[in-house]
């Protein structure tokens, strides 16, 4: 019979040794779906490789994976070489990032039935199984939600900091206060990096000076105060950015855009935050 505790021990050890080249790990989380999360970790990694660092995208969200349509690979196929005597699959580098998605691997017609044990070990597997090479930040898009899934990512990976991406209407604030609080959670102390509000404002083109809070202002700001963490970015809802997104060309890839320059003021912070060289 095999100790389970040996197992652990040994699946862990693989998993530090794949990661070991690997900086920081930053998990871009939310309270649930839809509220951006896969937009603010895309923008974020190619802002933080704009600034000269190597970075990968792994999308882990089995529930609604969009890394593929961000970055136009839908179609691509994943390729796989040997490396040091192992089989690794290859990232797809664009942009200048390197990229992994779960929704490689998972049926885009079926929903997605694996139950927690399942989905953790494929998700595992197929950040651990990906030829990363030397990274300065691994973005980690994670699934949605505070379920066992979202626990074992982020105890496996050691991940150096979480944000959370919310948007101003009330249920996303809801839910964002349970995530928040089980990164803070005392046996998974992760330090959270901080909220960003998504969707925050709407700023015309022709009113370039102006932001109307359509959704409400203060709510995250409030939340932001009661948890104890810092309201560190606010991205506009933008035409572009969902128009950038549903074409494969991230808003990030036109630097002289405003959302952009929120998009890069975010990956600034996170630069300074694990004060990284
Ligand atoms: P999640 O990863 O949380 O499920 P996505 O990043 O996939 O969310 O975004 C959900 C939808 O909202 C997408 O269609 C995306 O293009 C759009 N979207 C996200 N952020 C913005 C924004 N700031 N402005 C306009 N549309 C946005």
């Amino acid at each position: 019979m095999t100790n389970i505790f040996e197992e652990k021990k040994r699946k862990q050890e693989a998993i530090n040794s794949a990661m070991s080249k690997i900086k920081h790990v930053i998990a871009v989380a939310s309270g649930k779906g839809g509220v951006g999360k896969s937009t603010v970790a895309a923008n974020l990694a190619l802002s933080l490789a704009k600034k000269g660092y190597r970075v990968g995208l792994a999308d882990a969200d089995i529930y609604g994976p969009s890394i593929p349509t961000l970055f136009n690979i839908e179609n691509e196929q994943v390729m796989a070489a040997e490396i040091d005597g192992k089989q690794l699959m290859l990232p797809f580098e664009k942009f200048g990032i390197k990229l992994m998605s779960v929704g490689f691997f998972v049926d885009k017609e079926r929903p997605m039935l694996w139950r927690g044990p399942m989905a953790a070990n494929t998700l595992t597997q197929m950040l651990t199984e990906t030829h990363w090479g030397e990274l300065d930040f691994m973005i980690l898009d994670m699934p949605p939600g505070t379920g066992d899934i979202q626990l074992t990512l982020v105890q496996q990976f050691s991940v150096s900091g979480a944000l959370f991406v919310c948007t101003p209407q009330q249920l996303a604030v809801a839910d964002v206060r349970r995530a928040v609080n089980m990164f803070k959670n005392d046996q998974i102390a992760i330090p959270v990096l901080g909220l960003v509000e998504n969707m925050a404002y709407f700023t015309p083109k022709e009113l370039p000076n102006n932001k109307y809070y359509i959704f409400g202002k203060g709510g995250t700001e409030a939340l932001a105060k009661e948890l104890d963490v810092e309201l560190i970015s606010q991205i506009p809802i933008s035409l572009d950015i969902s128009e950038t997104n549903d074409s494969g060309n991230p808003i990030s890839l036109d630097f002289s855009s405003p959302e952009a320059e929120s998009f890069m003021h975010l990956a600034d912070i996170v630069i300074e935050k694990t004060n990284i060289k």
